[in-house]
């Protein structure tokens, strides 16, 4: 029985679940549990704050998780980082007041900077070869520069509304972020097993993810003109109409470029465009 650790609640929550969802993997929804059991897949999910998960999966307590990976390198600890999820996006960010002259790294030269994850900004600093003040806090680390804590703040941005609602501007990204699946090293055969099948599941959810399934007729004239509008994953599919002369094509493709590609085709004389739903793309 492999055991997955997932945030019991905040950010991570929802989309871990439909991710495991979207795999094919009840498991049950509670967040006042500790612990619950897939009713059809050998996994149990252990619900967790997602400071503690590196660690719980690197000391072998769960044997995968899904978490931020900003958190995996902040906390430092040995786990295998076995796919990025695509959801949970952010940055780590420095950011200074904004009426400040920003002139590259160097400002942070014999600053103080506040933050909630020094390992990060240290080893930036390091790199830098910046000799700064890290002052640790816990929370709200964007209002420390107006309280005169610190000269500049390091921490998670996405659409970077907080800091400017705080006079903020953002100077520097260190790194971006998304939820991985990370795994402790040196899993027996029974449970890789079990995560190799997770793996190619969860890889089929997130190539699917986006993509519609197209069907078009054309003349046959236009099937090679039509082909290289919608190209698809391997070859798109190519069937005869029993109105002589003309065939129909599948294919899947980006849900972003549906209209520009129904247009084109359109152009070129296409008829009948359908545009379906994916429920699943199995590879
Ligand atoms: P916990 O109670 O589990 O400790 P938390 O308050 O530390 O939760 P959340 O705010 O739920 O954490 O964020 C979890 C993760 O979501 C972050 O570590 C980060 O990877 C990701 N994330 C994505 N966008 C943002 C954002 N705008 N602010 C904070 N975290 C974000
Ligand atoms: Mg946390």
């Amino acid at each position: 029985m492999l055991r997955i650790a997932l945030q019991s609640k905040g950010r991570l929550n929802e989309k871990s679940i439909a991710l495991l969802r979207e795999a094919g993997i009840s498991i049950e929804e509670s967040s006042r549990k500790l612990l619950s059991r897939s009713s059809n897949f050998p996994m149990e999910v252990l619900y967790l704050r997602d400071d503690d998960i590196p660690q719980t999966v690197s000391c072998g307590i769960a044997d995968i998780g899904i978490v931020g990976y900003n958190e995996v390198m902040e906390r430092a600890y040995p786990v295998d980082v076995l796919k990025h999820l695509e959801f949970g996006k952010c940055r780590l960010s420095l950011a200074i007041p904004k009426y400040l002259e920003y002139d590259g790294p160097e400002f942070f030269n014999g600053k103080r900077v506040a933050t909630s994850y020094p390992v990060i900004l240290k080893s930036y600093f390091d790199r830098k070869g910046i000799s700064c003040e890290i002052r640790e806090i816990a929370g709200s680390v964007e209002i420390s520069p107006s309280i005169g804590l610190a000269d500049g703040i390091f921490d998670i941005v996405s659409s970077g509304g907080t800091l400017v609602q705080n006079g903020l501007a953002e100077v520097e990204t260190v790194m971006e972020s998304d939820a991985v699946l990370i795994g402790r090293p040196g899993l027996d055969e029974e449970k890789m097993q079990t995560v190799r099948t997770l793996l190619s599941r969860f890889t089929s959810v997130l190539r699917s993810r986006g993509k519609k399934y197209m069907l078009v007729n054309v003349p046959n004239d236009k099937i090679d003109e039509a082909l290289e509008i919608i190209p698809s994953m391997k070859s798109p599919t190519l069937l005869p109409l029993a109105d002589k002369g003309w065939s129909a094509i599948h294919a899947v493709v980006d849900e972003t470029e549906v209209w520009e590609k129904a247009d084109r085709l359109k152009q070129i004389g296409a008829e009948d465009i359908l545009v379906l739903s994916m429920e699943k793309l199995i590879i």
